[in-house]
């Protein structure tokens, strides 16, 4: 929660910025919009800065985390620390309207706009961790994956089928020759 409410005063020696900073367990239902999954808080900081004019903003911030993944080739969890950094126009709209990332006004800009005074940016951080999240992880360059059995080949690599010993490239028509044709 922030709250921009000095921002709104327009009144004589009414601050022009309010900035904060603090550690975010997002809802479960937060991280389900997103497909997250974390380990820990994430930690933020926010800048939101009054432009001059009446209802015009801008936030700035970063928040870091670290989001959990499951490798690509064996399934177990993987760590990835992630951090993003953000700058937003920001328009106030008195409304009872969540904070909103609105990708449909004026120019290529997205604006966030905010209904109310007490402003709540747990929904928008989880997002933006969300959206640097790797697209595939793999728990080591090596991972050797499951078998055929769904057994992890890390911890049991005496299953590991025996390696292919000339990997020398072959002719495109070696490959005919372990085609079963009586099949
Ligand atoms: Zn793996």
């Amino acid at each position: 929660m922030l709250n921009l409410s000095p921002l709104l005063m327009h009144a004589p020696g009414a601050p022009l910025e309010v900035q904060d900073e603090g550690l975010l367990q997002p809802a479960q239902e937060l991280l389900d919009v997103d497909g997250l999954r974390l380990r820990g808080p994430l930690e933020w900081e926010l800048t939101v800065v009054n432009t001059g004019g009446d209802d015009d903003f801008v936030v700035e911030g970063s928040v870091r985390g670290t989001a959990i993944n499951e490798c690509r080739r064996c399934l177990t969890d993987v760590d990835t620390d992630i951090e993003a950094s953000f700058v937003y126009p920001m328009r106030y709209r008195p409304s009872d309207q969540p904070l909103v990332l609105d990708e449909s006004l004026e120019d290529d800009d997205d604006v966030l706009v905010f209904g109310a005074p007490e402003v709540d940016f747990a929904a928008f951080l989880t997002q933006m961790i969300a959206i640097e999240q790797p697209l595939t992880v793999l728990c080591k360059p090596d991972c050797l994956g499951l078998n055929e059995e769904g057994v992890n080949l890390n911890e049991h690599p005496e299953l590991v089928p025996e390696a292919v010993e000339d990997e020398t490239p072959e002719s495109p028509f070696a490959a005919l020759r372990d085609i079963d044709l009586n099949a």
